[in-house]
């Protein structure tokens, strides 16, 4: 890793400021509903607090649009932190101001406190300046460990690091790391898996991953696109009209590049994306007219299994149908467990891909699920992200 991190630098009796990603959905009751994003910031909190700093942490959670808003209170978050640390946490009212610099003046060495919603202030998103330096002003060493919104330049991203040394947390390092050995030198064959509902969205990752992959299987709406662009007709599926042009094109890349592309051979179709539309498997060449294409097919799955059977690394990127319905989300499946077997390094991006694997069952035996969607997408683009940008290299 060429950033610096929290072992690069001496913490001990030092107020250091780390921004999380606690994000974390609440329930109707406002309780944290799923916890994996505050279990994902403990090794670096604990680190700090075993080497007796005083940590304070921030994060934003939901989409206050700069205003204070009850229901977005990290009051839950900090609740269900102190369970897992096994300690009390000093929750603050406010992110910055005279209430909280009494609070930390308050802490000693090993004490957690967690400030206020960083998005109730306006000045967060718009990276204010005096803002960042309101928050600096409450710490000694700046720490990111919120991959998840390292591809925003906000103030408690990036500002903030103009005014304090800035260094990686462990979750940050890691996701660097595991995502970075995907564009680094991965260890051949390399297969990327690209699906999701958009091609749109996906153009950048495709056209970056294009120079490294040896093998490149597409699925998901997107898919239809594919098709679309080799002259196949797909029905009332999911196209991207103004995006055909642009998928030839990148199927003229793939084979001057000697990068296998792969698309679907046969779908399961349906009238509708509807849990309980009738829904049947098709030859990619014959998608009938009123039918929509809302998963691969068994034949495609079986051959994107042999593919990923055979590799040594994989990134997968977009579910490969609508997953979330029972009667489309086979191919998904079927890809998940074969990445699963495949004893490939493996590494997925993308917030549904990651709800896939999970699904599937089969988390434990992926290399590396990332906590970031947007930001791990931004990252497959080859895309510098703001937040990584502002640390300091080693
Ligand atoms: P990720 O979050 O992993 O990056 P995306 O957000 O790009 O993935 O895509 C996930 C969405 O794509 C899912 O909601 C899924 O239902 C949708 N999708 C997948 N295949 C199809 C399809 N054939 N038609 C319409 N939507 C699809
Ligand atoms: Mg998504």
């Amino acid at each position: 890793m060429v950033k610096k991190t929290v072992r690069d630098i001496d913490v001990s009796g030092k107020r250091v400021l780390v921004r999380v990603d606690f994000n974390a959905p609440l329930d109707k009751e406002g309780k944290v509903a799923d916890d994996t994003r505050i279990k994902a910031a403990l090794p670096t909190i604990r680190y700090l607090t075993d080497n007796r700093a005083k940590v304070i942490l921030m994060s934003h959670l939901g989409r206050p649009k700069g205003q204070v808003d009850d229901r977005y209170r990290l009051d839950p978050v900090a609740g269900r932190l102190a369970e897992l640390l096994g300690k009390p946490v000093r929750k603050a009212d406010d992110c910055v101001g005279a209430a909280v610099q009494a609070l930390i003046g308050e802490m000693a060495e090993g004490d957690v406190a967690l400030l206020e919603n960083v998005r109730f202030s306006p000045e967060e998103e718009k990276n204010n300046e005096s803002f960042a330096r309101q928050l600096a002003s409450l710490g000694d060493i700046y720490v990111n460990d919120a991959f998840g919104t390292a591809h925003r330049a906000h103030a408690s991203t990036e500002g903030v690091a103009d005014f304090l040394p800035a260094v990686a947390g462990f979750l940050m390092e890691k996701e660097l790391d595991m995502l970075g050995r995907v564009l680094g030198a991965p260890a051949k064959p390399f297969v990327a898996v690209i699906g999701g509902a958009k091609v749109s969205d996906k153009m950048a990752v495709i056209d970056n991953l294009l120079r490294q992959v040896d093998a490149l299987l597409i699925g998901g709406g997107m898919a239809n696109t594919f098709l679309k662009a080799k002259g196949l007709e797909v029905g009332k599926s999911l196209v991207e009209a103004d995006k055909i042009g642009l998928a030839g094109e990148l199927v003229r890349k793939a084979k001057n590049s000697q990068v296998e592309l792969l698309l679907p051979v046969d779908v399961v179709v349906a009238p509708a994306a509807t849990p309980d539309a009738q829904s049947r498997v098709v030859p990619a060449q014959n998608i009938p007219a009123d039918a929509m294409a809302l998963d691969i097919g068994p034949e495609t799955a079986r051959q994107y299994g042999d593919r990923l059977k055979g590799a040594a690394t994989v990134v997968w990127n977009g579910p490969m149908g609508v997953f979330e319905m029972e009667s489309f989300a086979a191919g998904t499946m079927a890809v998940a467990e074969a990445l699963a077997e495949s004893g490939a390094v493996s590494v997925i991006g993308g917030g549904d891909s990651a709800a896939a694997v999970h699904k599937a069952g089969v988390a434990d035996k992926i290399t590396h699920i990332s906590t970031g969607g947007g930001a791990s997408l931004e990252f497959l683009e080859g895309r510098a992200l703001p937040g990584v940008a502002a640390l300091q290299d080693k």
